[in-house]
């Protein structure tokens, strides 16, 4: 847990590959606002153990999703029931029809065990931006006005202390993921973010950034999106399918980012943007297995 401004908490889980994600608690005056939950009952309730240790057991008040994976989301039923859910309405709708929190299939390894999680929708939710007041402390919940890790992206700011809860709009040192989201909107996404001149960034995965590391975050994003724009690009004019193109793609210095195999995922989700159609989540999932050689890994 890191203390990034008075009374305003980060959840960092190493390694921040597959299924391990970032989460984060704001303290105000009356309660706490928790960012995110965490896949895994054991998990979440390692964080929100974590957080009733740095408020002093406040109450926690409200929650906010920053989208719609189970990383980010399935531990919602963990909260206290009087806990006020918000979220984009997309978000909210892709959680009711996800499929992955009643048993998750042979893809990762080991295969996530749950625990007692259910599904836990936001019960408010909103399309542009809600203001939400802690006392004297104001939290903005913003979408970007469109597409990018998912339709319903969601980031928590702090115009006052210039805290930036950014969800999966940013990966820290590991492989982006847009498998549901959007190539072009990612990209977008990028001067968005920037616009908010952060002092504090928080990503959904990956170590804290502050505001002079920001601006090399944002650029290594823009890169590798560019990159997987021109792998397809040059895939689609030789015929390839996306995971030929990507057999056929250099990594190049993202070879190094945890869960490289998202190569292909993202190569689907260009295909289908160039196209105009809609991503087999399934097959992309196989392929992505194949590039690997097996089950992708993870550290739930
Ligand atoms: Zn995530």
């Amino acid at each position: 847990m890191h203390e990034v401004g008075p009374g305003i908490f980060a959840w960092v889980q190493p390694d921040g590959t597959w299924w391990v994600n970032n989460a984060g608690a704001v303290a105000g005056d009356g309660g706490v606002l928790i960012v995110d939950t965490c896949a895994t009952e054991a998990r979440t309730r390692r964080f929100l153990g974590a957080v009733a240790e740095a408020t002093g057991g406040a109450p926690v008040r409200m929650a906010v999703n920053t989208h719609q994976h189970g990383d980010h989301c399935y531990g919602n039923s963990l909260l206290p029931d009087d806990t006020v859910v918000f979220g984009h309405a997309a978000m909210r709708e892709a959680l009711l029809a996800d499929p992955i929190i009643d048993g998750c299939p042979p893809v990762w390894t080991p295969v996530p065990d749950w625990g007692h999680v259910t599904r836990r929708p936001p019960s408010v939710v909103f399309t542009s931006e809600l203001t939400v007041h802690l006392g004297a402390r104001r939290v903005e919940l913003r979408h970007p006005g469109h597409a990018a890790h998912t339709p319903g992206d969601v980031v928590a700011w702090l115009p006052g202390e210039r805290v930036l809860f950014a969800g999966d709009l940013l990966f820290n040192g590991l492989t982006p993921l847009v498998l549901m989201g959007s190539l072009e909107g990612a990209l977008r996404s990028l001067d968005w973010l920037a616009a908010f001149e952060p002092e504090h960034v928080v990503p959904g995965h990956g170590p804290l950034a502050t505001a002079s590391e920001l601006p090399e975050v944002l650029a290594a994003h823009e890169r590798y999106y560019r990159f997987v724009l021109d792998a397809a690009r040059a895939g689609r004019e030789n015929g390839l399918t996306p995971l030929a193109a990507a057999q056929a793609a250099d990594l190049g210095e993202f070879a190094g980012w945890a869960d490289a195999e998202r190569l292909v995922l993202n190569l689907h989700r260009a295909y289908a943007e160039a196209e105009g159609g809609e991503v087999d989540l399934l097959a992309a999932l196989g392929d992505a297995m194949t590039w690997h050689g097996g089950p992708l890994p993870t550290s739930v």
